[in-house]
């Protein structure tokens, strides 16, 4: 469902990301481990189109993200394309930026309504299932700074589902909070996991949620796929030296 192609990311005459070629198949759960500016967010932040590539494609659902396809010859996107592409794919950040102003309900219904058309009350209804998935249905009438952070987390969480999104993508969406509220947003990644189909792209530093919940594990590291594999054999025997150094440190 998500096809990353040749992916090269330049910031200046920094390359972050030195090629990527990347397949997310319908259903799959993939987590992306490896240490702090290997290039893990950035590869996110390009699904999301915060960034632009500086060569390579990427795909969602067989269309490409950055161009359209015009009479068989590629073209550069415009600002609509990107915005249906962009459409599939549902973001959880580290920073759950609900808007303060608003309720914890409508948080959850405000992009439903804008984007995709809902009526009010179908946009209601749609929130309100996904808040009771993660537990907040009763909070659905405060506002997000009467909450804790995992709180705020699993409403943002919601949020994202609200959109049915083809692909959920969470940037090590635990590591902003307490360490108290960690377990129980993990535990709705979990959930959510074991009930749908959806295919999830989880960029983590939880190594026992990672080997929990994954069908495989990507281990990013100097901008670069360095290997792969389910969790059983990524995290048992890892065969490069730098995975084997990198998941010392979470012994
Ligand atoms: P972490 O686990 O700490 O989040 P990461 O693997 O997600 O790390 P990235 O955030 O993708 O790493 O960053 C990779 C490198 O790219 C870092 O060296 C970072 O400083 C650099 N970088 C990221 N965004 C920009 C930007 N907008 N301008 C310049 N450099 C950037």
């Amino acid at each position: 469902i998500v096809k990353y192609r040749e992916i090269k990311k330049a910031f200046g005459d920094t390359e972050v990301l030195k090629g990527i070629d990347f397949d997310l198949y319908p259903g799959e759960r993939v987590a992306i481990i490896g240490p702090s500016g290997s290039g893990k967010t950035t590869m996110a932040r390009l699904l999301m189109t915060l960034e632009k590539p500086t060569s390579g494609t990427i795909e969602v659902d067989g269309r490409y993200l950055w161009h359209k396809e015009v009479k068989g010859q590629l073209v550069p996107a415009d600002e609509k394309h990107l915005h249906e592409v962009r459409g599939d794919i549902g973001m959880v950040f580290q920073h759950f930026n609900l808007f303060p102003h608003m309720t914890i309900l409508k948080n959850c219904t405000e992009a439903p309504v804008k984007a995709l058309g809902l009526s009010k009350k179908e946009a209601e209804e749609r929130a309100k299932e996904m808040l009771d998935k993660v537990g907040m249905l009763e909070k659905a009438k405060d506002y997000p700074a009467s909450l804790s952070g995992g709180q705020q987390q699993r409403v943002a969480i919601a949020r994202a589902l609200v959109m049915r999104p083809k692909v959920m993508l969470f940037d090590e969406p635990t590591s902003a909070l307490d360490p108290e509220t960690v377990g129980e947003v993990l535990q709705v990644i979990k959930d959510i996991a074991k009930q749908g189909d959806m295919a999830m792209m989880l960029i983590t530093h939880e190594m026992s949620f990672a080997h929990e919940v994954a069908d495989r594990i990507c281990f990013f590291d100097e901008g670069i796929i360095q290997e792969q594999g389910p969790p059983s054999q990524v995290f048992t025997q890892p065969k490069t030296e730098r995975l084997q150094e990198f998941l010392k440190r979470f012994h």
